[in-house]
């Protein structure tokens, strides 16, 4: 699982999130929805230990991770310009965070095929990222943090430069990949549908303070307030 209790983040005079309390149980795929500069990724990045917290608790597990640096927390994260290294090739890039931790070389090269054939990249292992369109870009960020089989996926946006049809499929095969792997996930968006269609439970969240959290359909039909009824689509 993954525990947050009155987190608060600021830069200088600006609270970017303030008082951040909920709990993702294992396996749960919820999703973090609000307007732009609202703090989706700073929750995310003090999961990851991008960044600290000025006040609160963030465990993962049991464990309290607040010091400890990011390689230690066992997340693994997919921003929304995902850099891939552009001179290995797909295999390599799936292999970095295995090779990291000194992976023997065979269970390498096993999960990185499984990994390349769930996510339908296996015929593209040996090209460079710059040979491969944007859509296939991403299904390697996707894949390298797969591989490395984490306690937690954190996604920031991982769809937001694809095109509508690529967004479409992409979306419905990272669900089907939960549904088979059942990682731990918050998923960041400002796509209403994205979080209708992907969310165990979907956190609104406004101005660094959460709004409201609960269920798809429950937020949709029962608003806590305004600010989540309109941006879920369902305004008064
Ligand atoms: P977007 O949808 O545009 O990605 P977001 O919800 O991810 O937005 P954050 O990036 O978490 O928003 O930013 C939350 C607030 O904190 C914003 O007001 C932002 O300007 C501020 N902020 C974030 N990082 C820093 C930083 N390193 N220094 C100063 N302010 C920051
Ligand atoms: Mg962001």
């Amino acid at each position: 699982k993954v525990k947050l209790i009155e987190v608060t983040r600021k830069f200088n005079n600006v609270t970017a999130i303030e008082d951040i309390t909920f709990e993702v149980p294992d396996g749960e795929f919820w999703v973090l929805v609000g307007p732009s500069g609202c703090g989706k990724s700073t929750i995310l990045r003090t999961i990851a230990g991008l960044e600290s917290v000025t006040s609160g608790a963030v465990y993962i597990g049991d464990d309290l991770v607040n010091h400890l640096p990011p390689r230690q927390r066992d997340v693994a994260m997919v921003f929304q310009n995902y850099a891939l290294y552009p001179h290995k090739t797909v295999a390599e890039n799936l292999a970095f965070g295995l090779q990291m931790r000194k992976v023997a070389s065979t269970t390498i090269r096993e999960r990185v095929e499984k990994v390349a054939r769930s996510l339908d990249i296996f015929h593209l292992l040996d090209r460079k990222p710059k040979q491969l369109s944007g859509g296939q870009q991403q299904r390697v960020a996707l894949g390298r943090a797969i591989a490395r089989e984490p306690k937690v996926f954190l996604l920031d946006e991982p769809l937001s430069n694809l095109d509508a049809q690529l967004r479409d499929d992409t979306r419905a095969e990272l669900k089907q990949l939960h549904q088979k792997v059942g990682v731990t996930t918050i998923y960041v968006t400002h796509d209403q549908i994205e979080a209708m269609t992907l969310a165990d439970k979907i956190i609104v969240l406004n101005r660094g303070i959460i709004q409201q959290i609960g269920e798809p359909q429950e937020i949709y039909a029962r608003p806590n307030n305004k600010m989540v009824a309109t941006f879920l689509g369902n305004p008064p």
